[in-house]
């Protein structure tokens, strides 16, 4: 059986290393990227004494088009500092229904700030400027306070999808006419550029504030930044202290997100190229419900339709059994997503597992 069954052989050649396909959060520093860590000059930054946290925090703060960047633990922290700086208890933050900041945050909004949310039913993440227009409260004493609108792009739970700068741009006139701030969460903001060849600007212009995360595609095993003005930042700051965000020689974690940003930014295209692979793939097999031209990036939401063969957490755990590595996102949802520690080969190769498993 072994002889003619070629893929039974490679699977058991490679049954201790599966096919990571679960997140791009699982990348591992590079042997380069270690080195910079290790040779990195560091000081202490809550004195605001390190020079690498200070040199990511310019770099950063000068691709986004901002006058500061603050550096923080995680994508969390600098959503919820954004959430924490612009806005008072009681005020309203309007977001799409399937955002990060609303679903993956563990309620920060309202632990943090004192906040309430109005989500906003979005098309694979994209909201309108109409929406936006409807949601704002009345100033009456009756309601909350509309203070600030949240943009998720690319949007994870959307599979990657890229917030299109046009209506960005109408949902900043709509902010500016109504006194509203808006913030980005652009924790993969590094591949809607990277996928449409527009400046991570396009976006960040059109943002108060903007937070991206290093720990994502381009690969650093920790943090994130938020930019915005000056007078923004320094609010950030202290409630970076509040929350328990001081890092003391932290410039050995920037100096991994400063090597990610200058290294690994042009090959996040590899990435887009793998997760098209991996589309054409699953989208020829019976019950996959995934539209190709929909995989913008590289994340894939695969919906099972009446005729695949197993629900979600039965295929991640057959899937898993063959050596590829995914998520269940809902009952009938998985979730694939390609990075730096996935070769083309090893793509290619789990498609072949994912069409053995399908069978
Ligand atoms: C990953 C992610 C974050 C931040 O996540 P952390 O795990 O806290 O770093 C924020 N927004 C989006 C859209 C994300 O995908």
């Amino acid at each position: 059986m072994e002889h003619s069954n070629l893929f039974g052989c490679h699977h058991r050649t490679h049954a201790m290393k599966p096919i990571d396909l679960r997140s791009d959060t699982v990348t591992r520093p590079t042997p380069a990227m270690r080195e910079a860590m290790a040779r990195a000059e560091v000081g202490d930054d809550v004195f605001g004494e390190d020079p690498t946290v200070n040199r990511l925090q310019e770099t950063t703060a000068a691709l986004l088009g901002k006058e500061a960047a603050l550096y923080v633990p995680s994508g969390t922290m600098a959503n919820q500092l954004a959430v924490k700086s612009h806005t008072q208890a009681g005020d309203e933050v309007i977001l799409e229904a399937n955002s990060h900041v609303f679903n993956y945050e563990s309620g920060g909004p309202a632990v943090l700030s004192a906040v309430q949310i109005n989500p906003l039913p979005g098309v694979r993440g994209v909201f309108t400027a109409e929406q936006v227009e409807a949601a704002i409260r009345p100033t009456d004493h009756h309601f909350a306070q509309t203070r600030l609108v949240v943009i998720e792009n690319t949007h994870n739970r959307a599979g990657g999808a890229i917030f299109p700068v046009e209506e960005m741009r109408r949902i900043r006139e709509t902010a500016d006419r109504r006194g509203l701030a808006l913030h980005l969460d652009g924790a993969r903001l590094w591949n809607a550029s990277a996928a449409t060849g527009l400046a991570l600007r396009a976006w960040a212009d059109l943002a108060d504030s903007v937070s991206c995360c290093f720990s994502k595609g381009l690969g650093a095993p920790v943090g994130s930044c938020l930019a915005g003005t000056k007078a923004f930042i320094d609010r950030a700051h202290r409630f970076r202290k509040v929350f328990g965000g001081g890092m003391r020689q932290a410039g050995i974690l920037a100096a991994a997100a400063l090597y990610a940003v200058e290294n690994h930014r042009a090959r996040l295209a590899d990435d887009h190229a793998h997760a098209r692979l991996l589309a054409e793939t699953i989208s020829a097999l019976p019950g996959a419900l995934l539209d190709p031209a929909h995989v913008q990036t590289n994340i894939l939401i695969v919906e099972l339709g009446p005729e695949a063969p197993f629900d979600a957490k039965e295929l991640v755990r057959r899937l898993k059994d063959s050596g590829v590595l995914c998520l269940d996102t809902a009952p009938r949802k998985i979730r694939l997503v390609t990075h730096l520690d996935v070769s083309r080969e090893q793509v290619l190769d789990a498609c072949e597992r994912i069409r053995q498993v399908w069978k």
